[in-house]
């Protein structure tokens, strides 16, 4: 019998939480494996790619992989208009595919591994860590990475997602009718209900999508026809389509165990409001990646504890998600679209900062970490020859 390969680390799922971690956690000296089903980390993207500012900041990318977008033009589903700003923000219209394959290739240079084409499909409890099923691979610390409908936290009975939106999204080719200084967003109960339509000037196309509540079935040719006669764009030839579930219920609570963990979209972490779940997916990825290189190499807290009480629960965009699946009237949005507190919503819904409420988490766990609590941890002495042999 041939003996399983041993990493520290493995991690499901190669897009933004899983490369995020595993190149920190590489950087930090841990022997990292990423398994992904698809055949490179560009191919078949499912996202807008939008980061928001602070998604930009969490991570440096060159600057060719994505333009500035300085507004927001929001329709009222009449087709009047509002315009937002906020000085010094902006928001990146990524090459998404192209972001994420320069992410992977940046992940290897830091030391990890990533082997495409290969699936998660269960794994067996062995002493000090995990076995892989089907795939000879043992490892001492296993993250699920692996997006809305994580199969790890199936495996491993974690907390899972349940309420969600779905996104839809097709390209066409740049328009000269669309202002690229903008991104387009559509209300309506007719083109995109329990949420919005959207056309965002990209690198290289257009992206028009929409995303809506779960019990109702979003139509992208609705919103297309909706978003092409409002932006005086001519009918084009699609040459891009994405789809996919988002997380529209909050952070998840059983996000892992003394020797697990998920992060990103596996651990519900996208604002309910807004859909968006790349800064969140980067920025527990990262944390994830520093957490466990403490952990096993300097006998720090436990990362699933520690991510516990990091992690945003979106307590307020929760509420705000109920108040937007029983819809407001298309007649509601005409009239109040243009009312000073309307605008008001909008602009802090688009320009909040969004790591206000984390930096105020981080100091209250600076004054907690490390506490006994953290600290105990039943698996503290691992046991190699037994890893090894996979008893
Ligand atoms: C249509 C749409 C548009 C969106 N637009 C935006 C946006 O503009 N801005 C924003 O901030 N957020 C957006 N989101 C949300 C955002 O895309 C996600 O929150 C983000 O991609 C989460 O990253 P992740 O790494 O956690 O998971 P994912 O990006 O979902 O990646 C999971 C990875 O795991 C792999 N995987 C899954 N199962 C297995 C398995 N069994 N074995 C091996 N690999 C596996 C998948 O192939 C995938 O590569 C959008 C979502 C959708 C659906």
């Amino acid at each position: 019998m041939t003996k399983p390969e041993i990493f520290d680390l493995v991690i499901i799922g190669a897009s933004f939480a899983g490369l995020r971690c595993a190149k920190t956690a590489a950087l930090r000296g841990l022997r990292v494996l990423v398994l992904e089903q698809k055949q490179s980390a560009g191919a078949r993207v499912r996202t807008t790619g939008i980061f928001v500012k602070e998604a930009a900041e969490e991570m440096d990318f060159p600057a060719k992989l994505s333009r500035k977008i300085y507004g927001v033009r929001l329709y009222a589903p009449a087709l009047t208009s509002i315009d937002l700003h906020s000085p010094g923000y902006a928001f990146h219209a990524t090459d998404t595919p192209a972001l994420l394959s320069w992410m992977a290739e940046e992940t290897i240079r830091a030391g990890a591994e990533i082997r495409f084409g290969c699936a998660f499909r269960g794994l067996t409890e062995i002493a000090g860590g995990y076995g892989l099923k089907d795939l000879g691979i043992n490892t001492r610390y296993l993250v699920g990475a692996d997006g809305a409908k994580s199969a790890v936290a199936g495996a491993l009975g974690l907390s899972a997602n349940k309420h969600f939106l779905y996104g839809v999204e097709v390209g066409v080719p740049l328009d000269d009718a669309v202002d690229p200084n903008y991104l387009h967003c559509f209300l309506g109960q007719d083109v995109a209900p329990g949420y919005i339509a959207w056309a965002v000037p990209g690198p290289h196309h257009i992206q028009i999508g929409l995303a809506a509540s779960e019990h109702k079935k979003p139509s992208i040719e609705q919103a297309l026809v909706h978003v092409q006669r409002a932006l005086g764009m001519e009918r084009a030839r699609i040459v891009d389509r994405r789809a996919g579930a988002i997380p529209a219920g909050g952070g998840l609570r059983r996000i892992g165990t003394s020797r697990t963990l998920l992060v990103g979209d596996a651990a519900g972490l996208v604002s309910p409001m807004t859909a968006g779940g790349i800064q969140p997916a980067l920025r527990s990825g990262r944390r994830a990646g520093q957490a466990i290189a403490e952990y096993l190499l300097d006998e720090g807290p436990c990362p699933a504890a520690l991510m516990a009480r990091e992690n945003p629960r979106f307590r307020i965009k929760r509420l705000q998600r109920l108040l937007m699946d029983v819809g407001l009237p298309d007649a509601v949005w005409n009239a109040s679209l243009g009312t000073a507190p309307m605008r008001a919503v909008a602009q802090w819904l688009y320009f909040h900062r969004r790591t206000k409420g984390e930096r105020l988490r981080l100091e209250a766990l600076d004054r907690m970490v490390p506490t006994q609590a953290l600290r105990d941890r039943p698996d503290r002495h691992w046991d190699w020859g037994r890893l090894r042999d996979n008893k």
